[in-house]
């Protein structure tokens, strides 16, 4: 055995995305304690960061040390008690998980349901709002990954508040790829993942809730069921003042890397990545048409950083994907649950969303398709 040396790969998947070389360098810094005053300093200026990725003031913004999973599972137990009725959207993979989330709580599950491709409907979603008065919370996905689908996160929020329901969010492949404004939408809960558009490695969620939904949280009737997921017990650690109290051992570097990497999207500025994305989008959808590959999801709904392409008559899977890795050192990703042998998967996420990285995917396919 020896150390392990990955291979140069172009990650243009449903995540993760290539880590650009200033958040690799941060990870290889020295590993300093977690309660040293010096790291959290860097906590302090993390959270902040956050905030303005965000786009809110939210006192409650920080990372949860693990996968964006974590985070939606996060949202769920610390919002949802046994017996509460929880609306879900499930229009892809994504919300499918939202719906086992709330029942392994002991909670009910209402199912808004759209075809994989297509938004969330907001008629629906008014009307299960309307038939359960007092519902917890309605649950959407903003950004479905699985599908390519953007949903209309302003106007679902909305209808959730005017029904006295609270709203979470998963925008883990929104943020920092589409505009993501917590505030101006009135987001209560919402959470992220750290490998898709903001491009450092896997292993983070930032999260983010209301007032409305701190208040719901400290007027819960039940413990939170998770030890390590409670938010009352995270935040003593991310924000003790003066004296902050061991939780778990923050994983260090790996908070330098999510430090760095929100630290490179806040040079570039929000509006300037949003625009980038949508560039390379464009990029991407007229190559594709010129080889004759459609795209899945009707135009309005597109993600600029997920494109889900349909397979093309007579084409196979799992072949032209293989190829697209061993040739060209090309990662793209396959359909997930009902779109899986349909549709392959471009992401152009983050630091992965170059126009190079457009021509590279575009020329790789030409050979593997024959066209
Ligand atoms: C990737 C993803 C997740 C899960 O994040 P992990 O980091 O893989 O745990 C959840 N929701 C959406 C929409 C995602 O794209």
């Amino acid at each position: 055995m020896s150390s392990f040396s990955p291979p140069e790969r172009l990650l243009l998947g449903p995540g993760p995305s290539n880590v650009s070389p200033r958040v690799l360098a941060s990870l290889a810094r020295p590993t300093i304690g977690h309660l040293d005053p010096r790291f959290v300093g860097m906590m302090d200026e993390l959270k902040a960061l956050l905030q303005r990725a965000f786009r809110t003031t939210h006192r409650l913004t920080l990372p949860i040390s693990a996968p964006g999973s974590a985070g939606m599972e996060a949202c769920f137990v610390n919002l949802v008690e046994p017996g509460d009725t929880v609306i879900v959207c499930r229009n892809g993979v994504f919300g499918g998980r939202m719906r086992e989330n709330v029942l392994r709580i002991g909670a009910r599950c209402v199912l808004v349901e759209d075809a994989f491709g297509q938004p969330v409907d907001p008629a629906k979603v008014e009307a299960a709002l309307k038939a359960n008065p007092g519902a917890k919370a309605l649950a959407f996905v903003h950004a479905e990954t699985s599908t390519g689908a953007r949903s209309d996160a302003a106007l679902l929020c909305r209808l959730a508040r005017e029904h006295g329901a609270l709203s979470i969010v998963d925008s883990v492949t929104g943020l920092g790829g589409i505009p993501v404004e917590v505030d101006a939408w009135g987001a209560d809960a919402i959470y992220s993942g750290s490998q898709k558009c903001l491009s450092a490695p896997p292993g983070l969620s930032p999260l983010s809730f209301s007032d409305r939904a701190v208040e719901a949280l400290k007027a819960r009737k039940t413990a939170v069921q998770s030890w390590f997921f409670d938010l009352g017990l995270v935040t003593a650690y991310w924000s003790g003042e003066g004296a902050r109290t061991y939780h778990h051992t923050a994983p260090i570097n790996m908070l330098y890397a999510l430090h760095e990497a929100l630290l490179i999207l806040h040079e570039e500025g929000l509006e300037a990545a949003w625009a980038r994305h949508h560039a390379n989008h464009l990029r991407l959808r007229d190559g594709l048409a010129a080889i004759g590959l459609d795209l899945l999801v009707p135009e309005a709904a597109r993600l600029p950083q997920l494109n889900t392409v349909r397979i093309p008559e007579g084409a196979d899977d799992a072949g032209p994907r293989r190829r697209l890795l061993d040739e060209f050192g090309i990662e793209v990703g396959a359909g997930l649950g009902e779109l899986a042998g349909k549709v392959w998967r471009i992401g152009l996420m983050g630091h992965g969303s170059r126009p190079e990285n457009v021509d590279r995917v575009l020329g790789a396919l030409r050979t593997v398709l024959g066209r």
